[in-house]
């Protein structure tokens, strides 16, 4: 059954997120053939419209505003609904992101629909639409179904291939006038921590220490290997606790998702609180001078060692490919 799917574009720093993407991509899965139609919203955002279609968009629609430049759930609801209203899609995609979780939940309650929250696969089965999505921290996974009402779903990033981009696409782009106002919240600042670089959850890969890095300095073995691999550094709990790192490098339950190509734990004992943040990395690679270390247990390569030796070699042995 061919249906209109409508997905939200996230922007950061002026540039698409990946995320965009690979929404564009699940949509289409369950488009079955329909219309995929994306959102745009933010303040002066139109130029990035192109790129949306490039990767499989057939429709744009940009919703500009000066109460649009940062996100409030007030104001990108009133922008949103306006949307929904004029396109009543059967079909909704959004990122599982920070901005998808806050959002999402909204929109479902206005439109009296369910929400399948972060699917990490959409396939066709025998004439049904399946959403897989993790659940108890990761252990398990469940499948589903909307049989009834708007299939509204969020999608865990990382996860959902992205189509090839083509440049010759072309595809419809308009815009929407909305007057966003009466804000309960004014965004007046963003104080963004300082990063070294690669944004953690949707880096390919990720390279996190826990308590076993001993210290601030520890980190620096892990970030010339993260530099060596293009990488984002990552932490566990027990490393953000000790104050050895910022929580924003916090991955687990309480901490961010990721699910890279790539994931190499350094002193990490693999608690289930850690593991349900990234035991779905595609391969995991785990250091720990303790075999019995319960990171072992998901790590498709373990080394037993001391990481202060083993991260060296690594980044010397990754320096000369
Ligand atoms: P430890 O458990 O102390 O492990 C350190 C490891 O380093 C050990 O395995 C040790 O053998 C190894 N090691 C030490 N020195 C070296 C060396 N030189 N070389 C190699 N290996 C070495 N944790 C999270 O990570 N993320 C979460 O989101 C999270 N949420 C939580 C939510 C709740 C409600 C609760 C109760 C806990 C949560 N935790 C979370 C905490 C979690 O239970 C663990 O306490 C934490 O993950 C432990 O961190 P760690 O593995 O770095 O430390």
């Amino acid at each position: 059954m061919a249906r209109k799917v409508l997905t939200l574009a996230e922007v950061r720093d002026s540039a698409l997120r990946n995320v965009s993407f690979e929404a564009i991509a699940a949509a289409k899965t369950v488009a079955e053939g329909g219309e995929v139609v994306t959102v745009l919203a933010g303040e002066s955002v139109g130029s990035l419209a192109q790129e949306l279609i490039a990767f499989g968009a057939d429709r744009v629609i940009t919703v500009e505003h000066a109460n649009l430049k940062a996100y409030t759930s007030d104001g990108y609801s009133q922008a949103l609904m306006a949307v929904l209203d004029a396109e009543s899609p059967e079909g909704i995609i959004f990122g599982h992101t920070a901005l998808g979780k806050d959002l999402s939940p909204k929109l479902a309650s206005k439109l009296n629909s369910g929400l399948i929250s972060d699917a990490t696969e959409v396939e066709e089965v025998g004439g049904n639409l399946v959403f897989t999505r993790p659940i108890y921290s990761g252990k398990a996974f469940e499948k589903k179904i909307v049989t009834d009402g708007v299939i509204f779903a969020t999608i865990r990033p990382n996860n959902i291939a992205s189509l090839q981009k083509d440049d010759a696409r072309s595809g419809d782009v308009s815009s929407l006038e909305v007057d966003v106002k009466d804000l309960r919240t004014i965004i007046k600042e963003v104080v963004r921590k300082a990063t070294d670089g690669v944004d953690l959850s949707e880096a390919k890969v990720v390279v996190a220490g826990g308590r076993g890095v001993k210290s601030t300095d520890g980190f620096e073995p892990l970030k010339e290997l993260a530099d060596v691999l293009g990488a984002a550094v990552g932490a566990s709990r027990g490393a953000c606790d000790a104050d050895y790192c910022d929580y924003s490098m916090q991955i687990g339950q309480t901490g961010k998702v990721v699910t890279p190509d790539l994931y190499i734990a350094c002193g990490i004992s693999g608690a289930i609180q850690h593991l349900a943040g990234m035991s779905n990395s595609k391969v995991i690679v785990a250091i720990n001078k303790d075999p019995e270390a319960n990171i072992f247990k998901v790590a498709d390569y373990g080394i037993v060692g001391d990481l202060f030796e083993v991260v060296p070699l690594l980044t010397a042995e990754f320096k000369k490919l």
